[in-house]
């Protein structure tokens, strides 16, 4: 006679060996999506960098940002499409403009590389998830606002401004349940760095308290280690560059947005591992 638990027992092993062989039918195909999205996120990166580019260097002077088509800073040459590849082009072109020979400032194809990479690193640490369309933009915001900090000293409204919005209106799409989490976050970091550059006036400004501001609207808690990696690097740096150059870089100061990017960048990809890993080692 047959018990029933036997049944119950063969039935138990049945769904296991489905629940096995479907876990290896999915496992490669998951692997293989997920492979896939980081490569396409490398290629828009490349081509979003491309833009970049052109956002860091036409957007403080008042320029157009899509006319008129790129052209040799030197000769003034249009640059035709195929030598407008991003990064490719300039190996090929071995970093020198086609019509007049001048050289062309490796920045460029550099810009275009740390996108690709960027977007890569940010789309393999998420895995395929709809988050992208908030994290990918707000990778691209970082790095246009550190270019154009480097060359100009200051934060542009006209990205920090659209940057808060899009990060409002997107996460409300794809990860409503957080919005309290990160308004909280963008309010406490804008605050915080609000006080800092009150209480040493000359190392921040405004444009970089707006710019921690939208960090925590798109980070969350994670915009806690990537300010304290800010503040970590940009005090390093500073201190560098004092004890090389004396008073004079004491004077001219350091853009702190770069800084603040690099910390994005990191929270981006690690920052709650950053907040455990603190929190395993100092809070219990
Ligand atoms: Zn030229």
């Amino acid at each position: 006679m047959r018990h029933p638990t036997d049944d119950l027992g063969e039935r138990h092993f049945r769904l296991l060996a489905a629940v096995r062989s479907r876990r290896e039918y999915c496992s490669p195909w998951k692997d293989l999506a997920v492979a896939g999205v980081v490569a396409l996120a490398a290629v828009l990166g490349a081509a979003i960098g491309s833009f970049l580019n052109v956002v860091i260097h036409r957007l403080p002077r008042g320029e157009s940002l899509v006319h008129p088509r790129s052209r040799c800073p030197s000769c003034q040459t249009q640059i035709a499409g195929y030598d407008n590849l991003p990064v490719i082009s300039w190996l090929v072109l071995r970093g020198r403009c086609r019509a007049c020979g001048e050289p062309i400032s490796p920045r460029y194809p550099a810009v275009e590389l740390l996108t690709a990479v960027s977007f890569a690193a940010v789309a393999g640490a998420r895995g395929v998830d709809e988050e992208l369309i908030v994290l990918l933009p707000f990778t691209a915001v970082l790095i246009a606002v550190a270019g154009i900090d480097l060359d100009h000293r200051i934060v542009p409204n006209r990205i920090v401004v659209p940057a808060a919005v899009y990060g409002v209106a997107a996460s409300a799409l794809v990860r409503a349940g957080e919005l309290p989490e990160l308004l909280l976050a963008g309010a406490g970091a804008f605050m915080f760095l609000l006080l800092a550059a009150l209480a040493y006036p000359g190392g921040m400004g405004m444009g970089d308290v707006k710019l921690a501001g939208v960090m925590g609207l798109y980070l969350g808690l994670s915009v806690l280690p990537a300010l304290f990696i800010a503040f970590l690097a940009g005090t390093a740096v500073g201190v560098v560059r004092i004890a090389r150059e004396g008073g004079e870089a004491r004077k001219s100061g350091v853009p702190f947005a770069p800084f603040l990017a690099l910390g994005g960048l990191v929270a981006l990809l690690v920052g709650p591992e950053l907040i455990d890993l603190y929190e395993d080692n100092f809070l219990s």
